[in-house]
């Protein structure tokens, strides 16, 4: 075992149960790659226990802060049994069997991220020190969990922040078909688990899509940034009029297509329409046209990586928003996302607000929104708190 030590007064964060050791407040370190070290304060005493790992900026991530905890495979069993006991406890919708069993940090395993879709597991090692431990990780989620499979999907980018090439692939049972299909509330959606975005599915939106549900009856709906289809289903199931659905990629807009089909509301075909392309034209597009919406979605991509993104980030938010407010009519509602860990939820009060100035529309907050709980978030690790959301509607104009 390796041992880190901090600089004078560096130990706080981590004293305060924060997960991360940044290189800026290690002393030294006597510790190869991988490594399970004891964090040490610069007077020696223990701090806490992670993995290291000298190639990422953050150097250490914590496993325990009980210096009489040793990671072996009964610490990873307590671990990811405590982890599904969350689970258990979240009360989920009903008929659900695609949900976050591991939310990394959150869940006091990180870098290890792991979704269940029916009888699937699917796993994300998104750091060396996870990469190390993934297949004990493995045999214990299969003892835990009884999967027919457990499939790998760490194709994430951070991946190489940590000196880790992408691996995806089977790796225990059965290899799971390309299209698995899972259940969301009652819903029915048509998951690809091995190319499609993510794990497979956004699990995070579930219950946004089944608020979406709730209050798109008789609604023409623009679902923007719609992936295959999961708020478009939401609200055809919940009774909409017109859907419009806009998104980039070409192969998740045929599974939207079909994810409306699977769910038996067939002959539909003029009702609802998909669109792909880049929502910033479109948008212009179907202003440009005079449409009008009682409901537009906004779920787009991660739009700022790091703090030095967000100027550009939140033009790109204002952006949109501000073009969903205009094809607004009266009484209508914005759904409205951002899954920037860098956008506070402050700054996105503020740019929704701007857009809605710009617009010249008077708006009320009905709901503040975010992510589902399955997607655990700890108090010691607010980095956990990524993906914020409103649903507002529009009252009237505001021209002063
Ligand atoms: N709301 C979806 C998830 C959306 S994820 C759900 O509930 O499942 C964001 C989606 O935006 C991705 O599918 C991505 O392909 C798409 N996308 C990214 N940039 C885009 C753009 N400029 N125009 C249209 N779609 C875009």
């Amino acid at each position: 075992m390796g041992v880190v030590t901090l600089r004078r007064g560096r130990e706080k964060p981590a004293r305060r149960g924060h997960p991360w050791i940044f290189s800026g407040a290690i002393q030294c370190a006597d510790a190869a790659p991988g490594d399970i070290v004891d964090v040490l304060d610069a007077d020696g005493h223990f701090v806490a226990r992670g993995y290291y790992n000298p190639s990422s900026q953050i150097r250490v991530r914590l496993l325990t802060w009980d210096e009489g905890e040793r990671v072996n495979a009964d610490f990873w069993r307590r671990r990811l049994r405590a982890s599904l006991a969350r689970r258990d406890a979240l009360l989920l919708p009903p008929e659900t069997d695609a949900f976050r069993l591991v939310h990394a940090e959150s869940d006091g395993l990180p870098g290890l991220v792991v979704d269940r879709y029916g009888p699937w597991l699917v796993l994300q090692a998104l750091t060396l020190g996870i990469e190390r431990h993934k297949a004990l990780i493995v045999e214990l989620l299969a003892e835990l969990t009884r999967p027919a499979g457990i499939y790998e999907r760490s194709d994430e980018e951070v991946r190489r922040r940590e000196g880790l090439e992408l691996a995806t692939g089977p790796l225990w049972g059965e290899p799971p078909p390309s299209r698995l299909v899972v259940r969301e509330a009652g819903l029915r959606f048509l998951v690809d688990v091995i190319a499609g975005h993510k794990t497979g599915f956004y699990l995070d939106q579930r219950e946004n899509r089944v608020l979406a549900r709730r209050v798109a009856s008789g609604r023409r709906v623009l679902n923007c940034f719609s992936y295959t289809g999961g708020f478009t289903v939401a609200a055809v199931a919940g009774g909409a009029g017109e859907t419009v659905s806009v998104e980039s990629s070409e192969a998740a807009v045929a599974l939207a297509a079909e994810n409306v089909r699977l769910n038996g509301f067939a002959g539909r075909e003029a009702a609802d329409t998909f669109i792909v392309g880049d929502v910033f034209d479109v948008l212009r597009r179907l202003r440009d046209r005079g449409e009008q919406f009682d409901m537009v979605v906004l779920d787009p991509p991660k739009f700022a990586h790091h703090a030095g993104q967000v100027p550009s980030a939140a033009r790109g938010y204002k952006d949109i928003n501000w073009l969903a407010f205009r094809l607004l009519a009266p009484g209508g509602l914005l759904m409205t996302f951002s899954c920037s860990g860098a956008i506070s939820p402050d700054l996105f009060w503020k740019i929704v607000f701007a857009a809605a100035l710009d617009a010249g529309v008077r708006v009320r907050v009905v709901q503040v929104l975010h992510q589902a709980p399955d997607h655990t978030i700890s108090l010691h690790f607010p980095e956990g708190f990524y993906l914020k959301g409103l649903l507002c509607r529009v009252e009237g104009k505001f021209c002063p």
